[in-house]
């Protein structure tokens, strides 16, 4: 088993954000990073830092100008002559009819919520979070034949799953599974992505709606009055060629752990009647009973029985570690999901 991690995704710190009709304290902490990098410590894992490998994977994703907005945003904010706060924060999300001219007004285009602020240094983190993911494709990519390359963990931070191609939201900034998705795609033909964070991965759904190469899965919290709300639906199946390849499962809030594990086996059904080359695993200890997002009661054991039962799937897996709130318990549980792979 192969883990990455870069240091550089501990900077961004956010210092609030606006949700559920209040200002927060962020759950989206640096500790959580912390937290995790002990779980290969403690089990005897070497941490690999990844490469640089550059803008282009994330541009073949992302609009070009959002791109720019989060690499140079934060700068302009500052600049403005207007008292804006220290942090890129909108309260207007209108991403048509915008001209997008001062800074306002590309926060208002490229902000899809009030739960994604963009600090001085963000983007490193950001583009950091995206290079670690790429780390473990690109290997994959060299060496399919290794048997190292089976089994890859990625410990990003950011988080990636609610970002579209040309917003932010809900924590997240460049959509890494989309990212690596696409990468793969320069050799393999089929990838499934699944995604079993608390929340559905509204932005991954959006990008390859209508796409049957890209196989989006997700087992997630109901999404009324619940983060993402607007999407992860049961009959969002995809459109045009896509039809067929978007496939939801929203758990009534207050599922239990069984309940949990029978939607899970639907979804690994469905996976494995798909016939993936690559399987991208979502992967959010926000299910964790005791996590402040948590809608349903995964148990620490449980993750590694979730582990256990993707392993079956017998195809080469990238996981990315992206929801999970319930800091001093990510150690425990990661540590709980990667025994269930090895
Ligand atoms: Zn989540």
């Amino acid at each position: 088993m192969k883990v990455y991690s870069h240091k550089k995704q501990l900077l961004h710190h956010p210092k609030t954000y606006f949700s559920r009709g209040q200002m927060r304290e962020p759950q989206e902490k640096p500790e959580r990073l912390h937290e995790l990098l002990k779980a290969p410590k403690e089990l005897g894992i070497d941490v690999i830092t990844p490469d640089d490998y550059g803008m282009q994977a994330i541009l073949d994703v992302h609009d070009a100008g959002y791109v720019d907005f989060l690499i140079n945003g934060y700068k302009e904010w500052t600049e403005s002559k207007e008292d804006l706060g220290e942090e890129i924060q909108t309260t207007v999300y209108v991403p048509y009819n915008n001209a997008g001219i001062g800074i306002m007004a590309k926060a208002a285009k490229y902000q899809a919520d009030g739960s994604a602020p963009i600090g001085r240094n963000s983007w490193e983190s950001i583009y950091w979070s995206a290079q670690t993911a790429l780390a473990a494709a690109v290997n994959l990519l060299e060496n399919p034949d290794s048997l190292d390359t089976r089994v890859q963990v990625c410990l990003t931070r950011p988080a990636g799953h609610h970002a579209r191609k040309s917003s932010a939201g809900g924590f997240c900034y460049l959509n890494n599974a989309a990212i690596i998705a696409e990468k793969l795609l320069q050799k393999y033909k089929k990838i499934c992505i699944f995604d079993t964070d608390m929340h559905h991965g509204q932005g991954i759904q959006e990008i390859f709606y209508q796409r049957r190469d890209v196989f989006y899965v997700s087992v997630h919290g109901s999404p009324i009055d619940f983060y993402p709300v607007v999407a992860g639906h049961a009959d969002e199946v995809g459109a045009d060629e896509g039809k067929g390849y978007n496939l939801n499962f929203p758990m009534p809030h207050g599922t239990d752990e069984e309940g949990f594990f029978e939607y899970i086996d639907k979804a690994l059904t469905e996976i494995e009647s798909y016939e993936p080359d690559v399987i991208v695993h979502v992967l959010g200890f926000d299910v964790y009973v005791n996590d402040p997002q948590a809608k349903c009661s995964v148990t620490t054991n449980g993750f590694y029985e979730l582990a256990r039962r993707l392993k079956t799937l017998g195809k080469p897996l990238i996981v990315l570690v992206e929801g999970g709130y319930c800091i001093d318990k990510l150690n425990e549980n990661l540590q709980s999901f990667m025994k269930g792979l090895i």
